[in-house]
């Protein structure tokens, strides 16, 4: 049987996992096509729908993925098996802060606890090369990291200021320039300059 993407967003949803808006995943994949982006580092796989949308876009794409959770980890694995990708993604069953990688990057994609962004940005950027870029996901958080209304629950309060705190590190960051996009669920790309 022919494996699908839309199996995969219904099991996502079906299954809560907050995988990758469908404008949002169209957005990062036509940048990978127009840029002819190969080496990919992912962080944040959980059920590995958008490492494999990203290695559809071309033969010659690689993805590298991290997943700390176990049960979204071994559907990821059940995925790229059906996909027949196994050659072309590199997927690690850890938490992403011990894991330590020697390759170089066209484009890092930060996908995991919303809370750690910089800490994500800071590990994993000095693996990027020049002129590559940084994609950061849910920067909206659905609308939440705009809005002047009070947010009742603590856990997303904190959440939301963790990422406008991330926003505002990305635009004082100089050795980067950072477009934000109000697209899926809110995207940032930073291009690491010469
Ligand atoms: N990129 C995926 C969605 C990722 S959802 C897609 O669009 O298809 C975010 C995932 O990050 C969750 O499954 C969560 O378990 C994982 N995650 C969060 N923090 C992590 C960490 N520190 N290390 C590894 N994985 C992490
Ligand atoms: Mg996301």
């Amino acid at each position: 049987m022919v494996p699908s993407i839309e199996e995969l967003e219904v099991y996502a949803k079906e299954n809560h996992i907050p995988i990758m808006l469908k404008d949002g995943i169209n957005f990062m994949l036509t940048y990978i096509k127009e840029n002819q982006v190969k080496n990919i580092l992912e962080i944040g796989a959980a059920i590995g729908y958008s490492a494999i949308c990203m290695c559809l876009v071309d033969e010659n794409i690689h993805v590298t993925t991290v997943e700390r959770d176990e049960i979204r980890y071994q559907e990821a694995i059940k995925n790229i098996k059906k996909f027949h990708l196994e050659d072309r993604i590199t997927i690690y069953n850890q938490d992403a802060f011990a894991l330590d990688l020697f390759d170089t990057f066209d484009l890092l994609f930060i996908d995991a606890a919303k809370s750690q962004y910089i800490k994500f940005f800071e590990k994993f950027t000095p693996l990027l090369k020049v002129g590559g870029v940084v994609f950061s996901d849910n920067l909206n958080f659905h609308g939440l990291t705009h809005t002047t209304e009070t947010i009742e629950s603590r856990n997303v309060r904190g959440l939301v200021r963790k990422l406008n705190e991330y926003i505002l590190y990305l635009k004082q960051n100089v050795m980067f320039d950072t477009q934000f996009y109000d697209i899926g669920d809110g995207i940032s790309v930073s291009k690491k300059r010469g």
